[in-house]
This record gives structure tokens, sequence and C-alpha cells, in this order.
């Protein structure tokens, strides 16, 4: 097995500025499995800088995630990262993570606090061993500080940051304090949950700046590729807003399935472009596992491989 091993995430956010970078979940069948790599080898000409790798909820589904992360490490030029969450772990459990992680030579993690198990009834956040994403940050800035990571920063640490807000924090103004934490914590990169509206974005990147937290912010974009799907992604990015703009485009397409393919990727192509205009650290794209709105966007921004963005200087 190749053991290379991955870029902290600071280097490799130096090397690449804006990244382009995707996220993949764990797929459950093999049917899912083989879709995934042929997305995969449509989308690994691209050279991202990165691609995230999704983390469920509890059972048998964790496992999934690390040994997706390991084909991709072992059979593409792609470099992972695993999410990790504090839901259902005790701390040897994720002492055991890091560990293979480590020794698999994975560079970076996504620390967070993860979405509640929905099926398990009797799941209790108390009995978790970190109570807050920051909680696990500190963690692994710790095991990173005891030299079991074969680079001697360790892993790099990325942490979520939600541009319209968290949907369970009421307080807007603590949840900055909350952020900040995970950054003080020890955080490498701020990953953003999905956006329509950019206005939240650049509105999210200055009151970081005002709370002094000084770490790349990358933006998650989600084209709509189905009326379904879109309906499905508000379920899940709950509290996400979804702009009558957006609305308005996708309703005129009635029950043409294609024409809201189009509209959905147009739009993303156009926060995208705005992004860019407006100094973006980062772009990643919430792929659902497919490949072609991503490569519809890249050839759209007349990107063929990330590096081909770097500013002049
Ligand atoms: C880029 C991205 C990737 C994601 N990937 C996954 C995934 O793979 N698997 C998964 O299960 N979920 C994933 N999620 C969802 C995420 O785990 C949930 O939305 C979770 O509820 C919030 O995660 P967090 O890391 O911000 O948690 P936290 O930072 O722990 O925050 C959770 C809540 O607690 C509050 N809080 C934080 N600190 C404190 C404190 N000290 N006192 C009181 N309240 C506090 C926050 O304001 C927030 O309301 C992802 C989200 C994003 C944006």
């Amino acid at each position: 097995m190749d053991l290379v091993s991955g870029m902290h995430i600071a280097d490799i956010l130096a090397a690449r500025h804006p990244s382009f970078s995707f996220v993949f979940f764990p797929p459950k069948t093999t049917e899912a499995a083989g879709k995934l790599f042929e997305s995969i080898a449509q989308l690994e000409p691209y050279a991202p800088a990165f691609v995230s790798v999704t983390y469920g909820a509890g059972g048998s589904t964790r496992e999934m995630t690390h040994d997706l992360v390991l084909r991709l490490k072992t059979t593409t030029s792609l470099d992972p990262i695993p999410h990790l969450t504090c839901v259902c772990h005790q701390e040897a459990e994720v002492v055991d993570i890091l560990e293979r992680y480590a020794a698999a030579g994975v560079g970076n993690i996504l620390a967070l606090g993860g979405d509640p198990p929905r099926d398990l009834k009797s799941y209790n956040k108390a009995e978790d061993a970190f109570q807050h994403a920051a909680d696990l940050v500190a963690f692994i800035k710790k095991f990173n500080d005891s030299g079991a990571h074969p680079d001697k920063r360790g892993f790099g640490i990325g942490v979520a940051g939600f541009p319209e807000g968290h949907p369970t924090t009421p307080n807007r103004v603590l949840e900055m304090d909350h952020l900040k934490a995970k950054v003080d914590a020890g955080a490498d990169y701020i990953c953003t949950q999905l956006f329509f509206d950019n206005h939240d974005f650049f509105d999210f990147r200055e009151r970081c700046q005002l709370a002094g937290i000084k770490i790349p912010i990358i933006a998650g974009i989600m084209p709509i590729t189905s009326a379904s799907g879109m309906r499905r992604m508000a379920e899940l990015a709950a509290g996400a807003r979804y702009p009558a703009k957006l609305l308005r485009a996708i309703q005129r397409c009635g029950n043409d399935e294609d024409a809201v393919q189009k509209v959905g990727i147009h739009y993303a192509t156009e926060q995208c472009h705005d992004l860019l205009d407006h100094g973006v650290d980062g772009i990643h794209f919430y792929t659902l596992n497919k490949s072609h709105a991503t490569r519809e966007i890249y050839a759209s921004l007349g990107i063929r491989d990330s590096a081909a963005v770097r500013p002049q200087s």
C-alpha cells in the first residue's frame, strides 16, 4: 500500500489560491461505489486541492468513511480529508481513528459537532466525550503535539462555518464566539455550509474578520440538479435560505428536470464567478457523488486545472 503523506492544509492553501475541492459521501452499496468511482475518474483530471469525505451519525457507515479515504489515498492522486464528529464518541475511539489516519498518511481532518443520529432514539449527547467541535479540535491538537503524525505539525484541522447561522443557535453574536473558540483551539481553515446568496458569505467573512478570525474560509457551493434534490438538501442543510430569484428560476422550468439542472448549474456558476471576483480563498463543491454539474461549472469558469487560476503576482 502506498502511504505517501498527504499535504498539510496550510501548504495546500498556500500553493492553491483560490483552491477548488470536492466533497463525497461514502457509498452504501457496491453499485453506488461503482458510480462514485466513475465520477471520481471524471473529476480527478481537474486536480482538486483536496477532496473531503463525510462521516455518518453512527454505526457501520462510519467505517465506510475510513475505507473510502484509504481507497482514495491508495488508488487515486486525490488528497482525501476525512470528516470526524463528536457524536457517540469517547476519547479512546477518537485516538484509534487518528492513529489509523496518521499511519495511512492522511494529512488533515475536518472536525465537526456532527448531526445527531436520526435512528438512535437512545442517543444522549451528554454522554459524548466532546460536547462541541471546539473540544474535538483541542483533542486533535493534543494528539498532534504527541508527535504521532508523520508531519511534525500533525493533522491540519478544518472546522465548519455557517454563513447564515446554524439553525440550532439562537444567538448570532454568541455564534461567532463559538466559531472563534474552534479557531483558537487550533483550526487551520473553515469550510462553510452551502449557501445560495453570496451576500451571506461576504457578510460572514467580514464578521469573521471583526472577530479576529484570520484563517482561510472556503465557500461551500451546491449546484441544484433536480427539484427533488433541492428539497432533500433543504432538509439536510436545515436553515439554508433559498432566495426568491433562485426559486423563481426553478419554478419556470415546470416539470422539465433537464431545464432545472441547467438553471441550477447556471446559478451556481454565477455564484462562483462572483466569489472569485471577490477574492474567495477556495470553493468546495458539494458533488453528491456526481461529476456532471461540477465539470460544467469548471468549463464555464474556464478552469482546466486548479493551478491555472493562481494569481500571477
Ligand atoms: C462543511 C460541513 C461539513 C459537514 N459534514 C458533516 C459530516 O460529515 N457529518 C455530520 O454528521 N455532520 C456534518 N456537518 C453538519 C454539522 O456537523 C452540524 O451542522 C452540526 O450541528 C454543527 O457542526 P459544528 O462543527 O459547527 O458543531 P459545533 O461547533 O459543536 O456547534 C454545534 C452547535 O453548538 C453551539 N456551540 C458551540 N460551542 C458551544 C459552547 N461552548 N456552548 C454552547 N453552544 C455551543 C454552536 O453554536 C452550534 O449551534 C457538516 C457541516 C458543514 C458546514
